[in-house]
């Protein structure tokens, strides 16, 4: 298990409610509620997909003058051609962003494609390793690792076409396609959607040289960017407020995917999504339930699946079932990733909602619960406090036993709660909407076309 970071550092209690410390009572006892729920409802088949949003959708909630204003920068770019290409179709904030983020830039008529790249279990391997290495874990880079991230970025180079005026690779799995890049006046960006602010050297060395030969870099947050010979832009990740995760639902269907899920809603919901991955600390989430639960009434609800890319997800799985032992309030799901309905009502059922990694790029599903007004607990690591300003927009925490303390707080003080949901969800209206991230989008490739 990753080390959890500075586990003897003490959390401050929010300091401006006057019962602060002196309002922790013992959760009423649950005896006898030692039966095993029912076995949750799995979802097998993807629904139907949902045609995306239009510009227009989104006037009622950001207002029409910011559409008008992406109309009009984007006259400039009018059937210009534009290439995304991320590691994984599905699973991930990536791939989620990149869901909404296409059709948009398709609307105001920038002609964008996007394409995966692809590869068998050891590629995969290897770039969980980079990736991990790059946020900072240990890790030898091999000679055979070497090979393996070169030879099959080589085969996608091959495979994909890459014609048009703008390429935007996403992460660095892919970031050794800019070789393909020829004398036609391209544009080539990387947009880096983790922390690189304490790479590991070898592998950071090893992927810089790509880096350099792009005309930009893109980067989720101030400190995590590098110094590099090229031009850096700050976007923060996004969330669509229309997609099937986050839009407004009926609290019936709230309902029912409960009692599909065996959620009893009359009881506080302390909750986490996340894929099973050390990085999100799911065992510490548990750790710390368990002890925030002898004050405290109250469920845990551990949601998670795997992402394609990574093949570590069912060893963690296997982890945090032990974790959990056989404790009835702690309800695991491994739900596939087409659940984005189940996910939303999920965070729309809970009390709170927990985002407890030790390391992280941005944080989407802290953007999704702030969004939907809940109190959100957050790991004070990579983007996590752009999004959480302490005791503002939501409470950041450094331990499991800080964790716990901010649980147990904020289930016995449900006004301040509320108060750190409203602020969360007027924060990521400013800042971290769909539109803005178009907005940004629109205004890089306008000055990427006017430096030709
Ligand atoms: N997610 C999901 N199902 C899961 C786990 C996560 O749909 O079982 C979604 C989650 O709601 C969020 C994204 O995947 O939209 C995760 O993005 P984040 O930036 O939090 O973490 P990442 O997985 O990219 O490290």
């Amino acid at each position: 298990m990753e080390p959890v970071e500075s586990q003897t550092r003490t959390e401050t209690a929010p300091d401006f409610s006057p019962s602060a410390g002196t309002a922790f009572t013992a959760a009423p006892a649950t005896p006898g509620r030692v039966e095993r729920r029912k076995r949750p409802r799995t979802w097998e088949t993807p629904p139907a997909p949902v045609p995306p949003p239009h510009l227009d959708d989104y006037k009622k909630i950001v207002g029409e003058a910011e559409i008008d204003e992406l109309r009009f920068l984007a006259r400039e770019l009018k059937g210009k051609t534009l290439k995304m290409v991320n590691s994984t179709a599905v699973g991930g904030g990536v791939a989620e962003m990149l869901n909404q983020l296409v059709p948009l830039l398709n609307e105001v008529e920038v002609v964008t494609h996007w394409d995966v790249i692809t590869g068998g279990n050891d590629f995969f391997e290897v770039t969980k390793g980079f990736h991990n290495a790059l946020q900072g874990s240990d890790y030898r880079l091999t000679q055979q690792a070497r090979d393996i991230f070169l030879m099959n970025n080589e085969q996608n180079r091959q495979r994909l076409q890459f014609n048009e005026e703008f390429i935007v690779i996403h992460d660095p799995q892919p970031a050794p396609l800019i070789q393909a890049r020829t004398n036609s006046p391209q544009h080539w960006v990387w947009r880096c959607h983790i922390d690189l602010s304490n790479p590991n050297p070898e592998v950071w060395g090893f992927l810089r040289p790509f880096i350099e030969k792009y005309d930009a870099a893109i980067f989720s947050s101030q400190s995590f960017a590098r110094q590099l010979p090229i031009p850096q832009y700050l976007f923060y990740p996004c969330i669509d407020p229309l997609s099937e995760k986050n839009k407004e639902l009926d609290d019936a269907f709230v309902q029912q995917v409960c009692d599909e899920l065996g959620i009893d809603r009359s009881r506080p919901i302390v909750t986490q999504v996340s894929r099973f991955d050390r990085a999100k600390d799911p065992v510490g989430v548990i750790q710390a339930f368990k002890e925030a639960r002898k004050y405290v009434d109250s469920q845990l609800v551990m949601a998670g699946g795997g992402a394609t890319d990574d093949p570590e997800g069912a060893a963690v799985l296997r982890e945090v079932r032990e974790a959990a032992g056989d404790d009835p309030d702690v309800i695991i799901l491994d739900l596939p990733p087409w659940c984005a309905l189940q996910i939303n009502a999920l965070q729309r059922a809970s009390t709170i909602i927990v985002q407890k990694s030790v390391k992280e790029g941005f944080g989407l599903t802290v953007t999704e619960a702030l969004w939907k007004g809940k109190p959100t607990i957050g790991g004070a690591v990579g983007g996590i406090p752009n999004q959480i300003i302490h005791k503002l927009t939501g409470v950041l925490v450094h331990s499991v036993e800080g964790c716990a303390y901010q649980m147990r707080y904020l289930l016995t003080h449900p006004e301040f709660a509320k108060q750190l949901g409203e602020n969360g969800r007027a924060h990521v209206k400013e800042n971290f909407l769909m539109t803005t991230n178009v907005r940004r989008w629109l205004l890089l490739l306008r000055i990427l076309n006017g430096r030709k």
